[in-house]
C-alpha cells in the first residue's frame, strides 16, 4: 500500500478543524472537483480528507432554518424528503454529472470550488441559503451571495471548514424551479441556468392567485452567479393568470455578464437566459 505522510484523514470535527488550524493543508470531500484540476500533478500540500465527518452529513429541520450538512452528497439531496422549495435543489442534484459524482460529490465541495458553472449555487442563492465556517478560532456564518467572490474564489480562510449551508425556514412553503441548458442532454457543463423561488396567495381559483415573494438566481453567465433582484421586485403582486413569464424583459438581466466561449456566445447566453427564466417562472407558477 502507497501511503503519503501528509494524507490525513480525520473522524471528528475538532480534529480536522486542530490539523487545519496547524498549518496550511488542502481540504479533500468528495474529489470530483480536488482530482481532475490536479490534472498531471502529484499534490504537495498537506490533505485532510474530510470525507468520514459523518456528522456533517444529512438534512436537519432547526426551529428557524435547515440545516444541509457540508458533507452531504448529491445522491442525498435528492433521496432526502424536503420541502418544495427545495424541488430547484434536488433537479440541480440530478444534473451535477452522473450518479457516481453525485454518489461522492457534496455541496460543500461544489461551493468552495467555486465554479461559475457550479449547479448548486443559483437554488441555494435563490434560498437566501448562508454558509457556515468553522475553524479553531469560531464559527462563523455569511450569506452565499457574498461568500464567492469570483470564478473559484471565495471568502473561506486557509484553516476554515465549510461545515453547513443554512436555508430560513421562511421560505419553506414556497414553490422552486430549476432549467440548465447545456450543448447536450446529460453530463454537461451549463451554458446558462436559473433556479427560481416563488410563494404565491392561496387563492382557491390558481389563476387568481399572486406573487407575495419572488427570488430569481442565473448562473453560468458572470463569474459568480446573480439574483435578478430587480426582476424579484417587479415580480411582487404579478398575477399567475398569464404565466409570470411575460414580466421578465431584457434590461432585467442586467446584472449578468457572460463571455464568450466554445460553450456559446455572450448574445446567445443572454437570448437563452431570457427564455430560461421565462420558462422557469411560467413552470413554478402553474405547480402553484
Ligand atoms: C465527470 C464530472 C462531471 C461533473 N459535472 C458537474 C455538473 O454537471 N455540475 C456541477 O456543478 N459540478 C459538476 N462536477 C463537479 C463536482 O462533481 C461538484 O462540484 C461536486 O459537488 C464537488 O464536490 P466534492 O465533494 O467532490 O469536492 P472536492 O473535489 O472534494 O473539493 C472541491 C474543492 O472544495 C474544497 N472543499 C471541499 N469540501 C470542503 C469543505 N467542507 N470545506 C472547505 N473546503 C472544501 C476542496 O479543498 C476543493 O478545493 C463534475 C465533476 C466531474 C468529475
Amino acid at each position: 500500500m502507497y501511503i503519503n505522510a501528509s494524507y490525513i484523514k480525520p473522524r471528528t470535527l475538532e480534529e480536522a478543524v486542530a490539523l487545519l488550524a496547524a498549518g496550511e493543508a488542502r481540504i479533500l470531500s468528495g474529489g470530483t472537483d480536488f482530482y481532475p484540476a490536479l490534472g498531471d500533478r502529484v499534490v504537495r500540500e498537506a490533505v485532510v480528507d474530510v470525507s468520514a465527518l459523518t456528522e456533517l452529513r444529512g438534512v436537519s429541520r432547526e426551529a428557524d432554518r435547515f440545516r444541509i450538512g457540508g458533507l452531504t452528497t448529491w445522491s442525498e439531496i435528492i433521496r432526502t424528503p424536503l420541502p418544495r422549495c427545495f424541488d430547484a435543489l434536488k433537479s440541480a442534484a440530478r444534473e451535477v454529472g452522473g450518479v457516481q459524482i453525485q454518489n461522492r460529490g457534496t455541496v460543500a465541495g461544489n461551493l468552495c470550488n467555486a465554479s461559475p458553472a457550479a449547479d448548486g449555487v443559483p437554488p441555494l442563492l435563490a434560498l437566501d441559503a448562508e454558509v457556515e465556517l468553522v475553524s479553531g478560532t469560531g464559527v462563523r456564518r455569511i450569506p452565499l451571495a457574498d461568500f464567492i467572490v469570483g470564478s473559484r474564489k471565495t471568502q473561506r480562510k486557509a484553516d476554515e471548514l465549510l461545515t453547513a449551508v443554512l436555508v430560513p425556514r421562511a421560505l419553506e412553503n414556497a414553490g422552486s424551479t430549476f432549467v440548465k441548458l447545456g450543448a447536450r442532454r446529460y453530463l454537461v457543463i451549463s451554458i446558462s441556468m436559473v433556479a427560481v423561488v416563488v410563494k404565491l396567495s392561496d387563492d382557491e381559483h390558481v389563476g387568481d392567485r399572486k406573487v407575495l415573494m419572488a427570488r430569481v438566481a442565473v448562473g453560468s453567465c458572470s463569474a459568480v452567479a446573480r439574483r435578478l433582484r430587480a426582476l424579484e421586485g417587479e415580480l411582487l403582486g404579478a398575477s399567475v393568470r398569464d404565466g409570470l413569464g411575460r414580466v421578465v424583459r431584457p434590461e432585467h438581466l442586467a446584472p449578468l455578464s457572460p463571455i464568450d466561449d466554445v460553450r456559446a456566445t455572450a448574445e446567445y447566453r443572454m437570448d437563452a437566459s431570457l427564455r430560461l427564466v421565462q420558462r422557469a417562472l411560467n413552470s413554478c407558477a402553474e405547480s402553484g
